[in-house]
């Protein structure tokens, strides 16, 4: 083991007083290659203390100077695209084509954060009452806290912190304790891009530093990913320490493919949705619903495309798709499949027991597919976060809608149709926070906001986008009037007062 990740704490790298190391691993080969350095509440009040101390002059500070940096450190993210996908790679194991689209996807929201001038611009009414002007501003709530999931080292960071920062907050990261580096790698470009010391922070660590911060009195506002309950409790404990808390949480998201669909390019996009990032992705499907008598060549097109996938390691240009971040969650996610068969699922593809020559340690699981699983089995109640896609049947569109309705989760949902009547219907029926209409992973443009509905988002706000922008501001609403020199004061009044 030759590598230490350690905090960012003040601007410079901090390895901290805690003595709590936790392991990285490389997916692909299952070896350890670095240690984490694992806060406790003594670096987290370090890192909420430099960014109080930040938030001094950072929450002043112009939007010119707040956007300079962030055109900056866009060109830096930019330029070293490559560098931090292999960094995702080597700790997550997601192949690096698709890590340089989650390095995309968070650049987009660096450029939402570029144009924040216009976004708080503020609302002024004139001559609401007589002389009497109102003006509505947004001004940045203090220190945030956000707390990420492995799955997207680099991206969900960037859901978050670039507009805290662009509306003037300061921000406490503390990123998963199994995909560290990339987080810290930001934090050295921000750095590099003028940002200063104490405006960004990166506490590593694990369920230890997460109390802390959801208790701490210096911190402001959480934003959480990750799983529904830790969802949930971040928002329940955070919530009542007084903070301001979107916490979005896990997934089961459903494709119902009506019987007129394109049945190749829905099997495409069940392919494509359900096994890319080997199912680590919130918005993954993991749960086809076919509509009436087309499902058996809907699931014939599926089982011919996932069977062709080629597994191996996310730095081999050749693999399509890597392997599950811990042999745990593998070990996990195989027992969904080898106990389908007691739950009523056909077992179509089985990938559990798959190994890559050469990389024997890895933490693989080849695509599997499980056909007529009743909604009642393990597989399709719990979120399984791996490669494993459930097929149910449905007779109608009715019966359907009312399967996806009933899940507790309501991330994203995708319809596939040509009937653009069921598709407008579909958009207002389904209870889902994110909806595709042929598009199976419906995750929105950095300038629309992205969350969920049900347990799969606890708070008010969805990320990024509008709701981004106000959940990172509090309103302030200003009246003001301005007596004309020649006249008058008005008396005393004990009126309530009105416009007239
Ligand atoms: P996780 O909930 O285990 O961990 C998320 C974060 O919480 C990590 O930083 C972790 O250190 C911390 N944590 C874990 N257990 C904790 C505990 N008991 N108390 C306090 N903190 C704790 O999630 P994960 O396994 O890293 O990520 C996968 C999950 O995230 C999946 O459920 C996935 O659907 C979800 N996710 C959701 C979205 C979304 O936008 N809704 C996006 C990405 C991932």
């Amino acid at each position: 083991m030759t590598k230490t990740v350690h905090h960012w704490i003040g601007g410079k790298p901090v390895e901290g007083a805690s003595d709590r190391w936790g392991p990285v691993t490389d997916p692909a080969t299952g070896a350890v290659t670095a240690r984490v350095a694992l806060a406790s509440a003594g670096e987290v009040d370090a890192a909420v203390a430099a960014a109080r101390d930040a938030y001094a002059t950072w929450g002043t500070s112009s939007l010119a100077q707040r956007t300079a940096v962030l055109f900056r450190f866009r060109a830096l993210l930019d330029a070293h695209r490559d560098e931090i996908a292999a960094l995702i790679t080597a700790e997550h194991g997601k192949v690096h084509s698709d890590a340089l689209g989650e390095v995309a996807r968070g650049l987009e929201i660096v450029e939402l954060a570029c144009g924040i001038t216009t976004q708080l611009k503020g609302e002024l009414s004139t001559q609401v009452s007589s002389r009497v002007d109102v003006a509505s501003i947004r001004q940045p709530v203090g220190v945030v806290a956000g707390i990420t999931p492995f799955n997207f080292p680099a991206m969900v960071p960037m859901w978050m912190f670039p507009l805290a920062v662009a509306c003037g907050n300061t921000f406490v990261l503390k990123p998963s304790e199994k995909a560290p580096s990339p987080s810290l790698r930001l934090a050295e470009l921000l750095a590099e891009a003028g940002l200063p010391d104490g405006v960004f922070n990166v506490v590593q660590g694990d369920r230890d530093a997460v109390e802390a911060l959801l208790t701490h009195p210096g911190v402001d506002a959480v934003s959480f990913v990750g799983s529904t309950p830790v969802a949930r409790y971040v928002h329940t404990t955070a919530t009542a320490h007084g903070k301001r808390v979107q916490a979005l949480g896990g997934a089961k998201n459903h494709m119902l493919v009506l019987p007129d669909a394109d049945l190749d390019a829905a099997a495409d996009a069940a392919v494509s949705a359900a096994y890319g990032s080997a199912g680590e992705r919130c918005m993954a499907i993991s749960a086809v619903v076919a509509v009436g008598a087309t499902g058996d060549a809907l699931v014939e097109r599926i089982r011919e495309r996932a069977e062709k996938i080629k597994v191996g390691p996310g730095s081999d240009p050749a693999s399509e798709m890597g392997p599950l971040i811990t042999a745990d969650h593998r070990d996990k996610v195989a027992s969904y499949v080898t106990g389908a068969a007691a739950d009523g699922c056909e077992a179509v593809l089985d990938g559990t027991g798959l190994t890559v020559d050469g990389h024997e340690n890895g933490h693989w699981m080849g695509p599997s597919l499980l056909d007529r699983v009743p909604a009642t089995a393990r597989a399709y109640r719990d979120e399984i976060f791996g490669p494993v896609l459930c097929v149910l049947r449905a007779d109608t569109y009715e019966e359907g809608v009312a399967l996806i309705n009933a899940s507790p989760y309501g991330n994203g949902t995708a319809i596939f149709t040509r009937d653009g009547g069921a598709a407008r219907r579909f958009q207002l029926e389904v209870e889902a926070g994110m909806v595709g209409v042929n598009v199976p992973i419906p995750v929105p443009v950095g300038y629309h906001s992205f969350g969920g509905w049900k347990d799969s988002l606890f708070g008010d706000h969805h990320v990024y986008g509008t709701d981004g922008i106000r959940f990172y501001t509090r309103g302030k609403v200003v009246t003001t009037r301005w007596p004309d020199p020649s006249e008058a004061p008005a008396g005393v009044d004990l009126g309530f007062p009105r416009s007239h």
